[in-house]
């Protein structure tokens, strides 16, 4: 068994390298000196965790994968396809120039916010429920938490300074990307980033895609194998905003973060890893997380290319 431990007090005083996410303002309040490592090994079906793994905090862009997922599950892979592209982005996440870079009308992918609203767009009221009530089901049985929820003081927070956001979604509507009713799509999608999760969750999460997209907790299939596949594709390419080259290059892992400070990887066949520490460096990515999977893609042999 790996020592997370050592690992732990190592990287922990990372958390001064980096800031917490301050253009949301309910993200401001957290404390930055936490770090919590969870690993979901595969092969014992067992999880290993070390400091702040069950503290929960804003699961952020890491909800894309979750929509992504769930809308290829409603809408169906090739309609997914054809609305939003699974090119890289020289721009910052939520970058209107990301737009204005057009291939085939579509937005760069599913993890810039452009793409991420589109994708959330797609998920349409189905059994009486609202996309996001959907959203938020399909979020708690893929990260095994019952518990994971709505956090309205996050939501407000997101909804009040949301403007850039709001200029995307405008933006696909004016150039008919978007026909529907994009309040609700902006509502839905700043919901789905205020969703409360921890690092144990999102090593769930993780170990689901590592295992081809069966639940390795009750050997269920939650999503297709192609959706597995194709999402951690994209997590190497786009996954890491402006920093994924250099992580794909580095570590070689699957990996998704978000701004509320956690990182999810998936270990094909290996472990589904979350971590969770709120500073970030300047492209919005984790400092201390980052420096983790680093060691943990090294220790575990985890390299996907090795
Ligand atoms: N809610 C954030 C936004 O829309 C998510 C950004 C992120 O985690 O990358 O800006």
């Amino acid at each position: 068994m790996i020592n997370l431990e050592k690992i732990r007090n190592k990287n922990l005083p990372l958390t001064k390298n980096g800031h917490v996410a301050s253009y949301i303002p309910a993200l401001a309040r957290v404390k930055a000196d936490q770090l919590g490592i969870v690993i979901y090994d595969l092969d014992s079906n067992q999880l290993q965790s070390v400091g702040q793994s069950q503290v929960r905090f804003a699961i952020e862009s890491i909800s894309k994968v979750i929509t992504l997922l769930y809308a290829i599950k409603q809408r169906g892979f090739e309609e997914v396809n054809s609305r939003v592209n699974t090119r890289q982005s020289g721009f910052a996440f939520n970058s209107i120039l990301n737009l204005e870079i057009e291939h085939e009308k579509k937005p760069l992918n599913p993890f810039i916010n452009a793409g991420a609203i589109m994708t959330t767009s797609l998920i349409k009221p189905q059994d009486n429920l609202t996309p996001f009530e959907q959203i938020l089901a399909f979020a708690q049985e893929i990260c095994h938490d019952p518990e994971l929820s709505l956090d309205e003081e996050i939501f407000y927070s997101e909804d009040e300074t949301g403007d850039v956001d709001r200029s995307l979604a405008y933006y696909l509507k004016a150039h008919m990307m978007i026909q529907d009713n994009v309040t609700d799509s902006l509502r839905t999608y700043f919901k789905q980033c205020s969703m409360k999760v921890t690092a144990t969750s999102l090593a769930n999460l993780g170990a689901v895609l590592a295992n081809d997209g069966i639940k390795p907790w009750d050997n269920e299939r939650i999503i297709s194998s192609q959706a597995a596949t194709f999402v951690k594709s994209l997590m190497m390419t786009t996954g890491l905003y402006n920093e994924s080259g250099v992580y794909s290059a580095r570590m070689g892992l699957p990996t998704k973060s978000g701004v509320g400070g956690g990182l999810m990887s998936a270990a094909p066949h290996k472990c589904g890893i979350g971590v969770f520490s709120p500073p970030l460096d300047k492209d919005g990515n984790s400092v201390a997380g980052l420096s983790v999977l680093n060691e943990l893609s090294d220790e575990l042999n985890l390299d996907i290319f090795k």
